[in-house]
């Protein structure tokens, strides 16, 4: 018998030993859609569920388990789960637990290996399907406000990085993106959409979802970076790639929902082109759409690093691409902010320093509003303000200082609104005068 034949039979031996499973915790996600219950098992779980009604419970039944945990001191705040409890096994040595419902709710069940911080887990989601959308806020009207959508990593049971005095990504991700939120509620012609309100798990996927119905004209998602070594440091600004931008729109070719909301703009164009049902026209539009979104992203990126350079350390002075799950809507710009290195000891506490990351939110949210200043959605406040700006053709003789006194505004906020580096002028160039 060979040394590896003989520690297969002495596994094989103590396998009945060690089956019996532990459920050592419970722990509940909820979210205003979702909820999110996790049971934590000291090894891969063994169950089977049924629902049941009058009224609506979901019972689970874990096989070889043991319970640890004391379900009465559970902390539930959910719209949709009243109450955990342990009901008796149809076989004894088996867990039987009752997730009494507020209404009727298709679970959505499943196991998850260790990660991270997290052991063996057995990860049940209810979610309410029939949660009203909400409507798209973006519509008609000359001077609507500009919707910008804030996307805070990670959340609930995802951690994101862990930094080495043990602070979560997540945690820093939530805080940064309610700062920049509040800020950008402070502004005129600017509305914030948070994807993420509270500590709880959220699929990229729900998140550009959720974006979309907010009627986003722009998509931040904010995160902190982490490196294998404690030596990296500094911010950086991403954007999709070449690649996935191109399987995404794909994608939303074959899905005919998607399709047709991406179309809603232009089918009307497509219409009079007399091609409504040209495939190859509508596939073009969509690739338009996703393009001119990249562009912009990138011109944003841009902002975003010109800004954060006077607060942070950069890791990256230009903006990066990367197949990134969260950049995939071809309705509007979308980036990705690492605000800096979690793994880093020096930046893990700066990140979660309150003055560090209202700086962060303060950047961000000045970088949005050149942005916006400079390339207005049609139909905004924006592009309302951008119409009445004076222009003005210069002059021989003329100096930057002159115009600006004439005009009775500094010489820096002219130099903003014309991205000019330097003082200097030429004879016949269009300024724009801010008001
Ligand atoms: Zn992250």
């Amino acid at each position: 018998m060979t040394i590896s034949a003989l520690l297969i039979a002495v596994f094989i031996c103590i396998q009945p030993a060690i089956a019996a499973d532990t459920v050592t915790d419970v722990r509940i996600w909820p979210s205003p859609d979702s909820t999110r219950v996790v049971l934590d098992m000291s090894g891969s779980a063994k169950y089977s569920y049924f629902t049941l009604k009058n009224p609506e419970r979901l019972v689970i039944d874990l096989q070889d388990t043991k319970l640890s945990k004391n379900l009465n001191k559970l902390d539930i705040d959910s719209k949709l789960l009243k109450k955990v409890r342990k009901s008796t096994p149809k076989k004894k040595g088996d867990v039987r637990l009752v997730l009494d419902l507020t209404k009727s709710i298709k679970p959505v069940i499943f196991d998850l290996p260790p990660a991270g911080p997290y052991g063996d887990r057995l990860v049940i989601d209810l979610i309410d399907t029939k949660t009203k959308v909400a409507k798209s806020e973006k519509k008609v009207g000359s001077n609507r406000d500009v919707v910008i959508a804030i996307d805070a990593g990670h959340g609930g049971e995802d951690p994101g990085s862990i930094g080495p005095s043990g602070k979560y990504e997540k945690h820093i991700t939530l805080s940064v993106a309610k700062k920049i939120a509040a800020l950008i509620n402070k502004q005129k012609g600017m509305k914030a959409f948070l994807t993420r309100t509270g500590d709880y798990s959220m699929d990229l996927h729900a998140r550009t979802r959720a974006a979309d119905r907010a009627g986003a004209d722009l998509f931040i998602s904010v995160h902190a970076d982490a490196f294998t070594s404690p030596g990296p440091s500094g911010a950086s600004v991403w954007l999709q790639s070449t690649t996935r931008a191109t399987t995404e729109v794909g994608r939303i070719f074959e899905d005919q929902e998607r399709q047709s909301e991406v179309l809603a703009g232009v089918a009307q164009s497509i219409q009079e082109a007399g091609a409504s049902n040209d495939q190859y026209l509508k596939y073009a539009f969509i690739d338009m759409r996703m393009e001119h979104s990249r562009d912009q992203g990138y011109y944003v990126a841009k902002e975003v690093l010109s800004e954060l350079q006077h607060i942070t350390k950069l890791h990256q002075h230009k903006p990066q691409s990367m197949s990134l799950g969260v950049l995939k809507s071809p309705n509007y710009p979308s980036i990705l902010v690492e605000t800096g290195f979690i793994s880093n000891p020096k930046e893990e506490k700066l990140l979660t320093n309150a003055w560090q990351q209202n700086r962060l939110a303060k950047s961000i949210v000045q970088a949005v509003k050149k942005y916006f200043d400079r390339y207005p959605p049609d139909g905004t406040y924006y592009a309302m303000k951008k119409k009445s700006t004076i222009k003005h053709r210069v002059r021989r003789g003329e100096s930057l200082s002159l115009v600006a006194q004439n005009y009775n505004v500094s010489i820096s906020s002219i130099k903003t609104a014309n991205n000019l580096k330097s003082d200097t002028i030429r004879v016949g160039q269009l300024l724009s005068i801010p008001q």
